[in-house]
């Protein structure tokens, strides 16, 4: 139904970005071919229809692009988790590691009713730290989070450890 391989031959790899080392994923060929994308956004949000999930919570920048438009699809709200410093009212705030140095990414405080379900989503599963601190930030806040989904999971790197108190779903693993 979903041709997956399709979506895997357009990612592009961009070595040596945004850093040595780094094999970037380009999700950009995804994006602006509409089957692509179209296939992309239904194969993650047809896990969800008529389910009692409430919002999907969002990972600045790339999570944005996908789950906005999954939640369009179903009807339901979205919560954005962003950067430090860019959200206006007061927020949770959760810190965690990257390969040199922390990071920060933060939640407005009431951007969930207590006990609702939560879809967090994002593009690309590395080592899981960003989804790890958006899933403590959506418990922070009250919500319950049912599962995280991702466009590309990067295999070789175990994410799906940290991860393990959570259903993960990946539309495709490299
Ligand atoms: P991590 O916390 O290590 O799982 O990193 C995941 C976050 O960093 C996601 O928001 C991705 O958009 C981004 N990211 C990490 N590694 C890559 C990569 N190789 N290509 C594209 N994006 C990446």
């Amino acid at each position: 139904m979903y041709d997956i391989e399709r979506i895997k031959e357009a990612i592009r790899d961009i070595p040596d970005f945004p850093s040595e080392g780094i094999i970037f994923k380009d999700i950009t060929p995804v994006l602006g071919d509409p089957q692509l994308f179209t296939m992309a956004v239904d194969a993650i949000a047809n896990r969800h229809i008529n389910s009692d999930v409430r919002k999907i919570a969002i990972i600045d920048a790339r999570g944005f692009i996908f789950g906005a438009a999954i939640a369009y699809k179903l009807g339901i709200g979205l919560v954005p988790i962003r950067k430090v410093g860019k959200l206006p009212y007061k927020t949770f705030e959760q810190q965690y590691e990257l390969e040199y140095g922390t990071a920060t990414l933060c939640v407005h405080v009431d951007a969930f009713e207590k006990g609702e379900k939560v879809v967090l989503v994002d593009d690309l599963l590395a080592t899981g730290g960003t989804a790890k601190a958006s899933a403590d930030l959506i418990d922070r806040a009250g919500g319950v989070l049912h599962e995280i989904d991702f466009l590309i999971e990067l295999g070789f790197l175990d994410g799906g450890k940290i991860l393990a108190n959570y259903p993960v779903f990946s539309l495709l693993t490299v």
